[in-house]
Formats: structure tokens, C-alpha cells, sequence
């Protein structure tokens, strides 16, 4: 169902949209915790340096190719892959929950975000069943942990950015008991109206990060130069092949 090839060193599981939802599908039923990772190039150029992320990174169940950069760089190694981003495939997640009353749970994001996006939900899916939900600023994370053990989501969406989403989900992947977790960036943000999605025409034409640091520009550091840098060595790989 998935095939993984390897970008600089790190997993990218080859995967259409629909079979990463199969594949979320069967892990509930089969009660499996699953991490779910989008990785872009920023996370790989983290991961580089930093051994701990590598080692999460290399242990998710599921790592799917989120921005354009990963597109590039796989479609250099040959490999044809839709992007999956966390903002579509975390509504998607909502979606499932809502129409199969799966427990959700939510972390991250302002207070305010937070709150707007659970009143949000439950206007929109009267049936839903939030479990749990809490901003992403806490100073207690043992606690916090221990009341998302409690609540038993099947479904966790993380919104704590990268890579603290990621550490936070592979711990608690020993704590819980078949849950798919995600880390889903600043979806929460997108999700309670908070910060506005590029056009669909920007979306189709790969075109989603540079509308985002137009319009947030604080975000030109996080991008240049990783981006450049990792195309470039994405080139270089394709060519020692
Ligand atoms: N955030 C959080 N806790 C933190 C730091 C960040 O909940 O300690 C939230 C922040 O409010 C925002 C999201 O994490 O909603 C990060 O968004 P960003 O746009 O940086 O993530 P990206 O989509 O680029 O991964």
C-alpha cells in the first residue's frame, strides 16, 4: 500500500491521499497508536541536526511528503507523489471523527484559537465528539499528558509546530492506546479563521509558502536558506544515483 524512499536520509512513505486515510482507518480498527509526520524541508533540515528528531522522525508509522519542496525532491529521485499537508489531511481526520464518532482530541494553538475552533467544530458536526482540547502554551507537560491518557482519543491533532508536535506525540505514543496522532503546524489557526489559507489557484501551483511569507514575512528566515539548500542537495543526491 506504501512504498518509503529515503530523502537525505530520512523516510518519505510514497502514498496517495486515499490509502494514507485507509491506512489511518485500519490502524483504528485495529487499535494501533500511529504517528503520523508531515515532513517538509525545514524538518529535514532540523533533523540534521538534531539526532533526538531524527530518531522520531525515522520511528513514525506514517510520513507523508507536506510543500512542494518534498515534491521536488522526489519527483528528482523519479517518484511521482501527490502532497499531503496537514492542514487537508487533518480535516479529513475531523471529517472521519464526525461521521464515525471516533473520540478527538485536540492540542495546541492560542486560547482563543482553541476555543473558536471547538465552538466551530461543534456547530458544524452536531454529533462530534471532542474528548479533549487544550491550548498549546502549558508549563506542565506530565500533567497534561496524563489527562490526554485520560480522555483516550483515537484521533489526536496536534498544533504545537515543528518539532515540539512531534516530541510531544512520540512520547505520548507510549502512554496511549490506539490513537493516530498527527502534528499538524498551525491548521488550528487556519481551521478558527485566525490566518487565511493561500487561493487555491497558489495551492495548485505549489506555490502555498511563498503566499505565507508574503503574507507573514517573520517566516523568510525559516525558509531561506534551508529550502534552497535542501533543493540543491536534493539535485546533488539525484545525480550520485
Ligand atoms: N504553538 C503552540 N505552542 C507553542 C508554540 C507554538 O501551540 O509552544 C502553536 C502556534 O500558536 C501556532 C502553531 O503552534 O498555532 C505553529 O504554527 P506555525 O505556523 O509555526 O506552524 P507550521 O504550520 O509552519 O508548522
Amino acid at each position: 500500500m506504501k512504498k518509503r524512499v529515503s530523502i537525505q536520509g530520512f523516510p518519505v512513505d510514497v502514498i496517495s491521499y486515499k490509502s494514507a486515510l485507509d491506512f489511518v482507518v485500519s490502524a483504528i480498527d485495529n487499535g494501533e497508536n500511529i504517528q503520523i509526520v508531515t515532513i517538509n524541508p525545514e524538518m529535514i533540515q532540523c533533523a540534521k541536526k538534531n539526532k533526538d528528531f531524527a530518531n522520531v522522525i525515522r520511528h513514525a508509522e506514517l510520513v507523508v511528503a507536506d510543500g512542494v519542496g518534498i515534491k521536488i525532491a522526489l519527483k528528482l529521485k523519479g517518484v511521482n507523489q501527490e502532497r499531503i499537508g496537514g492542514v487537508d489531511f487533518s480535516r479529513s481526520l475531523i471529517q472521519m471523527c464526525a461521521t464515525a464518532n471516533l473520540r478527538l482530541g485536540l492540542l495546541g494553538a492560542k486560547e482563543e484559537v482553541i476555543q473558536t475552533l471547538v465552538s466551530k467544530l461543534k456547530k458544524e458536526h452536531e454529533d462530534i465528539n471532542i474528548v479533549f482540547a487544550h491550548n498549546g502554551y502549558f508549563s506542565d507537560e506530565n500533567a497534561l499528558l496524563a489527562d490526554i491518557k485520560a480522555a483516550q482519543p483515537q484521533v489526536l491533532l496536534c498544533a504545537l509546530g515543528s518539532p515540539k508536535q512531534e516530541f510531544i506525540i512520540y512520547r505520548l505514543k507510549e502512554m496511549l492506546q490506539g490513537c493516530v496522532m498527527i502534528g499538524v503546524g498551525g491548521s488550528f489557526d487556519v481551521f478558527a479563521g485566525y490566518v487565511k489559507r493561500a487561493p487555491l489557484i497558489w495551492q495548485r501551483l505549489g506555490l502555498e509558502w511563498l503566499y505565507r511569507v508574503i503574507k507573514q514575512p517573520e517566516r523568510f528566515k525559516r525558509i531561506f536558506p534551508t529550502l534552497p539548500i535542501f533543493l540543491f542537495k536534493s539535485i546533488i543526491d539525484s545525480v550520485k544515483k
